[in-house]
């Protein structure tokens, strides 16, 4: 921390509170110093809506719109430091959101690809990320859980939302020594966050890293898209009270 920083003015007290924020990362167990360095390199309120503006370097996850929600930092840095992402690999995210993980991976590796099924949270993700520079990344809409099969192999693959079980598009989409973390359980009580590891023979290995708790990955190979069943069933009730009111 400069000698000359300001701690009365808000950048002043931001500024302050991302330094804890990081000294807190490092206690919890957060032990690679460049993860550290891209947490203070990314501007973590860029990717924050303005009523939670206070709340930036908190350590907890906040709403970011669409029922979504911008991780909590000890998770984002978690996940990468789990994933052992090293600069010249090519990784998969899941789960844009309001593209605040992708940006700490940006920071260290040499390319992101990320995918997102709400397109407003993709385009805002998107803008975020330009506007403080990084561009390092493709992003697209879609069902994450089947992975980005014209780009494979990735290096590494980071998940940002629960899944009942393991993709196996995802595991298939992994290079040789490629790493893919992923938080999985079928009832948020049961979300433990995974690390699978292939090895050059192409076997996979798993691990478990310990309870997380993700907003869920609604897709083929996730789970089920309950808003979708709820306005089935909503069509059909409507349907019903039509028929019977013939
Ligand atoms: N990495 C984000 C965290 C976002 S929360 C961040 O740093 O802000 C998880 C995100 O996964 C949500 O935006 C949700 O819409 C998205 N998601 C859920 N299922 C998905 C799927 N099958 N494919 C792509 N994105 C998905």
């Amino acid at each position: 921390m400069s000698n000359t920083m300001n701690l009365l003015t808000p950048e002043g007290k931001m500024a302050a509170a991302k330094e804890r924020l990081i000294d807190e990362l490092r206690a919890g167990g957060i032990a690679n110093e460049k993860v550290l360095e891209a947490v203070r390199a990314v501007p973590r309120e860029a990717f924050v809506p303005a009523p939670f503006q206070r709340d930036t370097y908190a350590n907890r996850a906040l709403p970011i719109g669409e029922g979504q929600t911008i991780s909590q930092p000890y998770v984002v840095t978690l996940m990468t430091y789990a994933a052992h992402v090293e600069p010249h690999h090519k990784v998969l995210e899941i789960g844009t959101g309001s593209g605040y993980q992708a940006a700490i991976l940006c920071k260290l590796v040499r390319r992101l690809f990320t995918i997102e099924r709400f397109e407003s949270l993709r385009v805002k993700a998107e803008r975020t990320l330009h506007n403080i520079g990084i561009f390092n990344f493709s992003s697209k809409l879609g069902d994450g859980s089947k992975g980005w099969a014209e780009q494979a192999p990735f290096d590494r693959i980071v998940v940002t939302a629960a899944s009942p079980k393991v993709p196996q598009s995802l595991l298939n989409q992994l290079a040789p020594n490629g790493v893919l973390v992923i938080p999985v359980g079928e009832t948020d009580a049961e979300q433990k966050l995974m690390r699978y590891t292939k090895n050059a023979a192409g076997e996979v290995a798993e691990y478990c890293l310990g309870p997380v708790k993700f907003v869920p990955l609604i897709g083929e190979e996730g789970a089920p898209d309950h808003s979708a069943t709820n306005q089935t069933i909503a069509g059909r009730i409507a349907s019903l009270t039509m028929r019977g009111s013939k």
